[in-house]
């Protein structure tokens, strides 16, 4: 620029001097054709050689806005029923360096190579995004990266970062205003640096519903959950907005926009889900009390379902993850732990946090399956519903006694479920056979998978027929030697209480688009029809008396509301370990059920876990928190045998009561020692597939049993709460 002007002052003095001699002028003239034809020659040479450099400086500043680049579809949302996000995504950009633009050099009129952009640059990328300096020169300075035109320096930045290094480099703005002229032109050399659209998936709500809703990896693949179920739903299809040159050589661009991904509405709720978390950790509590590294149990599982369409309200279970962060072990090991696991370890270790242990774990039932046995024993006419029984304390099966939890004496259908007593079931199943109890176990969907709306599902193992031998049949009929999953109990159940539909249990119920419109709705399905109105009230009736006092199940009762449910007691195998998975299912009110709570406690960490009674009490705190929430109303009168109302640890409290005298010896532990090797497999689903290890050809025939005891509901409480139970048995 100077040196264009210098020869047209030199002309004005020129101009100026008119009065001196024409050789003056002559001589003055060639200086400046001299000085012209110098310029030509060197704007001649700064085209030949570096001609093509600019023009792509120019190109490539106009591919990276405008041409062709992926425009990434926004992944839908997840929904509670209520409108909660548990899932959503939100925009964020990726710093992209075109280290080509940034390292460009231009020669100087001087001869010198000057990169104007460098410094400039990496300065702005330091101080307004704080990204490393470090990072910036190794990428413009590096063999394999300096000429690349799309380096990632950072990701998932907030649009409130993108702005500020907009307003940095923004020049016309009001607060820039007053800046100094150098410091506009380092503003103005900053270059390379823009900004690629994304979305990055967040949980609002962190751990809660961890396992039923899921998280997705890089580029949308999700594997868990509702994200991998309906990962397909949730996933759009990607835009691209790309440039062509028209006939005048100008870029012109053209835009085809994203697909975005559609909404999943959930049958979750939120407040449901927070209800059971906070159960669960008050029963952490209860049984650790706050020892660290300690657990509670093996797992706890705890499902709410609408009885009547198959919508699961809630579920979950131990060990919580951040969906936000779910590859983080450190809330699980020690930093000392972590360090020393090998890959494998750290993917079995996630994959055992990441499963769902409610629609995965496979175990045997125990009682809770009894209302299962006797429908079937209705349902086929093997059994009366005024039928009666006797239980003598067991059942001579083959050449072994199967015992029964007491001597119950004679005992109706009502009384035989209300103390769980083994023997009036084992009568029963005998009534029944063989075939017709398996007909009527695959009938509930036991043996098979219910086909819920999640990945992952377990199946669990009935006896076939040719495995069935008679001591195989009294077993089953109070939920021994077979195995099945928490979503699978839950919906039989709900069969047996709701006027014998079957309804696929489903997590989903509708679909919407990025507008909310709805798109489709998952109607509830009647799958099949199990049993008959008739014995479907029948049980519904009989179920009540367990939550009665002197049933197995009153530890469950909320006072005020009519309930009923079974518990359930199952030893796990090798028999001889002493280890126990209790549970307890439960419907509120009796007539007519709005909800069901099933909670599966698997190994109690306890001295004696042979007690539904854990199950029961965490039940109990579950019902307590849920029934005002669903707005059920109390429909009996107030018995007064409650913990006091007032206090938030009520629940808490409650679980912390020694068992009424009057339910020693009442319990539902099941028979003794037999090793059903079938079951040793399969506590726990294959992690691929869910399929179950283990087969019913491996039972082994050696069968004894010896006396379970009545021990159920002794000694639970003996450590610290002697004196209340003393209170309360004199
Ligand atoms: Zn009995």
């Amino acid at each position: 620029m100077s040196s264009r002007r210098r020869p047209s002052r030199r002309g004005r003095q020129i101009r100026k001097a008119g009065g001196r001699t024409s050789r003056k002028l002559v001589g003055l003239f060639l200086i400046v054709i001299l000085a012209l034809v110098g310029l030509a020659g060197r704007i001649t040479y700064i085209n030949v050689t570096q001609g093509e450099k600019y023009s792509r400086i120019v190109l490539s500043q106009a591919q990276q806005r405008y041409e062709s680049r992926t425009i990434p579809f926004r992944r839908g949302d997840i929904l509670d029923r209520n409108g909660t996000i548990l899932a959503t995504s939100e925009k964020v950009y990726n710093v992209i360096l075109d280290c080509k633009v940034v390292n460009d050099s231009i020669t100087t009129l001087t001869g010198e190579e000057e990169k104007r952009y460098y410094e400039p640059t990496i300065k702005a990328l330091k101080n307004v995004l704080h990204i490393r300096e470090n990072e910036v020169r190794a990428l413009l300075d590096g063999e394999e990266t300096r000429d690349s035109q799309y380096q990632i320096l950072a990701q998932n930045i907030s649009i409130t970062e993108k702005k500020a290094f907009e307003a940095y480099c923004d020049l016309d703005s009001e607060e820039n205003k007053d800046l100094t002229r150098e410091e506009r032109k380092e503003r103005l050399y900053v270059q390379g640096v823009w900004f690629e659209d994304t979305w990055q998936r967040v949980y609002p709500l962190d751990s809660l519903a961890c396992d039923t809703i899921g998280f997705t990896y890089a580029d949308n693949q999700a594997d868990w959950g509702i994200e991998g179920y309906y990962s397909d739903i949730l996933s759009g299809v990607n835009g691209r907005q790309y440039g062509y040159y028209n006939e005048e050589s100008d870029v012109e661009q053209n835009i085809i926009p994203a697909k975005d991904g559609k909404n999943v509405v959930s049958t979750l709720d939120a407040n449901i889900q927070q209800i059971i978390r906070t159960v669960l950790e008050d029963f952490n509590q209860w049984i650790t009390q706050g020892q660290q590294g300690v657990r509670s149990a093996q797992n706890v599982g705890i499902l709410v379902m609408d009885p009547n369409n198959g919508e699961i309200l809630g579920m979950d279970s131990l060990d919580w993850y951040d969906l936000n962060n779910p590859r983080d072990l450190t809330p699980f090991y020690s930093k000392e732990d972590i360090s020393k696991m090998s890959d494998e370890d750290v993917v079995n270790n996630l994959n055992a946090i990441w499963r769902n242990y409610c629609i995965s774990d496979t175990y045997e039932p125990g009682s809770t399956i009894k209302p299962i046995t006797v429908a079937a024993g209705l349902e086929t006419g093997a059994i009366k519903t005024d039928e009666t029984f006797y239980c003598d304390g067991a059942q001579h099966v083959v050449d072994t006694d199967i015992h029964c939890t007491d001597t119950h004496g004679a005992e109706d259908i009502e009384e035989a479920l209300k103390y769980s007593c083994n023997d009036a079931l084992m009568q029963i199943a005998d009534l029944i056979g063989g075939s017709e109890l398996i007909r009527y176990q695959k009938l509930f969907n036991f043996g098979r998978r219910t086909g819920v709306d999640l990945p992952g599902e377990g199946e669990g193992v009935l006896f076939s027929e040719e495995s069935m031998g008679p001591v195989e049949l009294a077993t089953a009929s109070f939920g021994q030697g077979i195995t099945c999953t928490m979503i699978q109990h839950a919906a039989a159940f709900s069969a047996i209480i709701n006027g014998g539909n079957y309804y696929k249990p489903h997590v989903v119920s509708q679909i919407t688009d990025s507008t909310g419109s709805v798109v489709s709705t998952i109607e509830p399905t009647v799958e099949k029809r199990v049993v008959s109105q008739s014995v479907s009230t029948e049980l519904r009736r009989a179920l009540a008396s367990v939550c009665e006092p002197g049933g197995t199940g009153y530890r469950a009762k909320v006072d005020g509301y009519s309930m009923g449910g079974k518990t359930g007691t199952a030893q796990k195998i090798p028999r001889s370990a002493e280890k126990y998975v209790v549970s307890f299912a439960g419907y509120v009110p009796v007539e007519n059920p709005q909800v069901l709570v099933y909670v599966v406690v698997d190994e109690p960490n306890t001295a004696e876990q042979d007690s539904s009674i854990y199950a029961s009490a965490v039940a109990k705190q579950v019902f307590t928190e849920l029934l005002p929430y669903l707005n059920i109303f109390p429909d009996q009168e107030l018995t007064g045998n409650e913990a006091d109302d007032d206090s938030d640890e009520k629940a808490l409290a409650d679980m912390e009561l020694p068992e009424p005298q009057h339910l020693t010896g009442a319990d539902d532990t099941s028979a003794g020692e037999e090793e059903t090797e079938a079951a040793e497999e399969i506590s726990e689903t294959d992690e691929e597939s869910g399929e179950t290890g283990g087969t019913q050809e491996e039972t082994e025939e050696t069968y004894e049993t010896d006396d379970a005891g009545s021990e159920e509901d002794e000694g639970i409480f003996s450590e610290g709460l002697t004196n209340e139970e003393q209170a309360l048995t004199e």
